[in-house]
């Protein structure tokens, strides 16, 4: 009789509180099925911060029962699981209709900073949406987004987050097979620019209107009160992918995929897919494999946001005016800020980054100048930063940690002695300007060649000591972090990963 009344308290301890407003929609939004049970689940990793922070109790979720849940075998008391409708630009190329192929919506948690959030896992089986797909993850894929999104939280960029990882005890094939694994994933929202594309194409304006008044409420209830609602939505998406992009420049991200399904509407980072940090600068930097022409390079990254909100615009403009033209115009006029929004916060991230906490005409080519010579030398474009902060109110003989990331390192010394010129026009202390500088300009980043180390130990060793050690070092990206010096290095010649898959 204990035994029996354990097991049923477990049970009716449902580790969320699930609310599903997303299922509330109209039912063309979603196909509501459960995930397909897999067949041995075990937990890789909980991210109990989080899960704390979304009012989830992690040792509910370690539990057999949790991570039955997790793996999709057991669903949760209050959960509305779906796959979510959605088509978009995939490469430039329209496609109708994608959606969620191998991923399942559970529902929606409210977290103790009063936001909503989407629980959904990826990887949890075939939906109407998988086309020719198995459903499936696999466990690569599945640890580099763990430990890059996690990473991109860290960083402070705008990013979905991971809450667990598990194995399923099952091979999943594909250039032969792999251990398969599902993604706890956590988003504000998975909503994309491709769910609103996909009701526009289908010229069902009503669910366009839906789908709009829904994304106001729930993400910009600001954009509400104004007299124009679907123009203050369109604003603020603007604004806040001109502020994701902009961040990922700072710091050196190149997402890999940067197609319309992929972009969400509230300007978090993603599906993580074949993404890089890079580590020596050029702006021609790709890595995705299936990136061919470089479309999604990371110097072209600022004008793919601008065609995706674009595409985006289009979306709503029977929202905006009856009249065509009317609608187009002031369609134009918000998307046409997006350069100038997206100009405005990269450079004064690049001020930061080189210590400038004042304004000056002159800004912008001095730190262009630098990203030039780093080019041209093939400079580590982390640790340039970083190291420049040491060189605040050091003498030249102190120059040498930077020099040395420069091929030729008499092109940095031009460029540092404009430098402490310009420096030296601000009234500052200097501690206080190393302080802000240490801030914005990470020593650890995740570099390819850790990542594909702790996949691969993983992966052939079934040993995640690795996957664990660097995501607690990257947890304190702006720290020094002396027993994890390795961490911070580039890689050598070696170890230079220059391709990274699709995470399909
Ligand atoms: P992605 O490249 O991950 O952004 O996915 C693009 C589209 O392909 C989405 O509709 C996904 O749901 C779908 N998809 C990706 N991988 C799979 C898979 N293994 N099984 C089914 N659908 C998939
Ligand atoms: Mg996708």
């Amino acid at each position: 009789m204990a035994n029996f009344s354990q097991v049923i308290a477990a049970d009716d301890a449902a580790p969320f509180d699930f609310k599903n407003t997303y299922a509330g929609l109209p039912e063309r939004f979603f196909v509501r099925l459960n995930p397909t049970p897999v067949r041995s689940p075990q937990l890789i990793r909980l991210n109990n911060g989080l899960a704390k922070h979304l009012g989830i109790d992690p040792n509910q979720l370690q539990t057999m029962q949790g991570v039955e849940i997790l793996s999709g075998n057991r669903i949760p008391a209050g959960a509305e699981p779906l796959a979510m409708a959605y088509a978009g630009h995939q490469f430039g190329s329209w496609v109708p209709q994608l959606g969620d192929g191998r991923a399942i919506l559970l529902g929606e948690v409210i977290g103790q900073d009063g936001v909503r959030r989407d629980i959904q896992l990826k990887g949890a089986g075939r939906t109407p949406f998988s086309r020719m797909g198995d459903g499936r993850a696999v466990l690569g894929p599945v640890l580099r987004e763990y430990i890059v999104s996690e990473a991109m939280y860290s960083l402070g960029v705008p990013t979905t987050r991971a809450l667990a990882a598990v194995t399923t005890g099952e091979k999943v094939m594909r250039e032969r097979p792999f251990p398969g694994a599902i993604f706890a994933r956590v988003a504000q929202s998975h909503v994309r620019v491709g769910t609103f594309q996909f009701f526009a194409a289908r010229k069902d304006t009503e669910a366009v209107r839906f789908l709009a008044d829904y994304v106001i409420a729930r993400h910009f209830p600001d954009t509400e009160s104004g007299s124009q609602p679907y123009l203050g939505l369109l604003r603020a998406v603007v604004s806040q992918q001109a502020k994701l992009v902009a961040r990922w420049q700072l710091v050196g991200f190149i997402h890999g995929v940067m197609n319309t399904d992929n972009t969400s509407i509230v300007g978090e980072t993603i599906d993580y897919g074949p993404c890089a940090f890079m580590d020596s600068y050029h702006p021609e930097t790709v890595y995705s494999s299936i990136d061919q022409t470089g479309r999604y390079a990371y110097s072209n990254q600022p004008g793919i946001a601008y065609w995706n909100l674009g595409c985006f615009a289009q979306t709503l403009l029977p929202l905006f005016d009856k009249d065509v033209d009317m609608a187009v115009s002031q369609a134009e006029e918000i998307i046409g800020a997006y350069p100038s929004l997206f100009e405005k916060a990269y450079l004064s991230g690049l001020r930061s980054k080189i210590g400038l906490l004042k304004e000056n005409e002159e800004d912008q080519e001095l730190a262009q100048d630098l990203l030039d010579r780093m080019t041209k030398n093939e400079a580590d474009y982390t640790l340039t930063f970083r190291r420049l902060c040491d060189l605040v109110g050091s003498r030249p003989e102190a120059d040498e940690p930077v020099r040395s990331l420069f091929k030729n390192p008499a092109d940095f010394d031009d460029w540092v002695l404009r430098w402490r010129k310009r420096v030296a026009k601000e009234e500052v202390n200097d501690v206080r300007r190393q302080e802000a500088m240490r801030g914005v300009n990470p020593a650890y980043i995740p570099r390819n060649h850790l990542v594909e180390e702790a996949i691969n130990a993983a992966i052939n060793e079934e040993d995640f000591s690795q996957f664990d050690k660097l995501i607690t070092v990257l947890s304190s990206p702006y720290d020094d972090q002396p027993d994890f010096a390795k961490y911070a290095a580039p890689p050598r010649p070696d170890q230079v990963i220059c391709a990274t898959y699709c995470g399909t």
